[in-house]
């Protein structure tokens, strides 16, 4: 096995394609460092078009039926805020529906919902385009930078143009941001002291920006209990891949992680593990990627890790910084990551 040289990706049948990672939101939950320090690069047309064109055929619908949605089906838009550039959103729908593909749905923090009638005129353009869907996210962390108003306006307008296929992320907190008659944002310190104990019922993953943001809501642990684990599944999951705006192929959640381009990887073409050495590790074990990291001197943390990614994510950001892998992309996410770190000191 540790002299396998290449790795097939197998077919996704769910994914999410990036418009970009620019957003104005930074929240710090966000598993691919998304925020406003981004640039404003959007998925060009051309490249967009490529890569809906070879998903088509690949992705799967609902089981429920091709033109409902689920958060693991079909494939979504996401970002960053894809209504930060709503007629690319309104085109890539358009191409999407051309090429047949199901279960089409959009992601959004709702952060542009600041009029009634601007939501409604963009939901049904969306939706006459041939968008299924569309799910609002709903969490603490987004509720420090959009004022719930306009998550209770996109959630009403929503559930009347897609009905059913208007879908909430995480619905526990819309009902609980209801019930405590919240309007406007709310920092997160402030919600703590609201209602922090519901914090044992939200899903959060931590990895990505969490890791640094959010450590203190986890129990650290010592090195030794991850160096075990491998994260072959993860990396060859054929469910909820993403593909980025620069048409990086990314594993699952795991920001930061480019199998290389989506373009090759689904026409498929194997990725040569001896050009990658960070994933080559990740398939094997955990042990192997501190190994890689040791030789370019990174040393571990005393006080411990929160999660295998928090291992990962800490051991490649500091190998960005002292080497070249192409693995490693795109440079803005290490980029944000680092700067988050600097400015809050995470
Ligand atoms: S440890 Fe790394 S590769 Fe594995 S799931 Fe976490 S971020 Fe992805």
């Amino acid at each position: 096995m540790s002299d396998q040289a290449e790795l097939l990706i197998p077919e996704p049948i769910s994914a999410g394609l990036f418009l970009t990672y620019h957003c104005n939101g930074n929240c710090r939950h966000c598993m691919y460092a998304c925020g406003s320090s981004w640039p404003a690069d959007w998925i060009e047309i051309d490249l967009a078009e490529e890569i809906l064109g070879l998903l088509s055929g690949k992705i799967k619908g609902a089981p429920f039926g091709e033109r409902k949605i689920g958060i693991n089906y079909g494939l979504h838009f996401t970002g960053g805020e894809p209504f930060l550039n709503f007629e690319l959103l309104l085109r890539l729908t358009k191409i999407a529906k051309r090429y047949g593909i199901p279960s089409l749905f959009v992601e959004t923090s709702c952060s542009w919902c600041t009029d009634v009638e601007l939501v409604k005129r963009r939901l049904i353009e969306l939706r006459q385009a041939g968008l299924d869907g569309i799910l609002f996210s709903v969490n603490p962390f987004i509720l420090e930078r959009v004022p719930f108003e306009r998550t209770k306006r996109a959630v009403i307008v929503g559930r009347e143009i897609f009905g059913e296929n208007a879908i909430i992320y995480q619905e526990f907190f819309h009902n609980l941001f209801l019930a405590l008659d919240i309007h406007e944002t709310v920092p997160f310190q402030d919600f703590l002291k609201m209602a922090g104990s519901v914090l044992n019922y939200m899903e959060l993953i931590p990895m990505g920006r969490a890791v640094y943001q959010l450590d203190s809501l986890f129990t650290k642990q010592p090195i030794d209990v991850f160096l075990r684990l491998s994260c072959r599944k993860e990396i060859t999951r054929d469910w909820h891949i993403h593909i980025d705006n620069y048409g990086n192929y990314i594993p699952g959640f795991c920001g930061g992680i480019s199998l290389g381009q989506a373009v090759d990887i689904l026409s498929g073409r194997p990725i040569d593990l001896n050009e990658r050495r960070v994933i080559k590790s990740l398939v094997m074990k955990m042990d192997d990627l501190y190994r890689l990291g040791q030789d370019y001197g990174y040393m571990a943390k005393e006080d411990g890790y929160i999660s295998k990614c928090h291992l990962c994510l800490d051991i490649r950001r500091y190998l960005f910084s002292r080497g070249e892998f192409k693995e490693l992309r795109p440079a803005g996410f290490y980029n944000t990551i680092f700067r988050l770190q600097n400015v809050e000191g995470g």
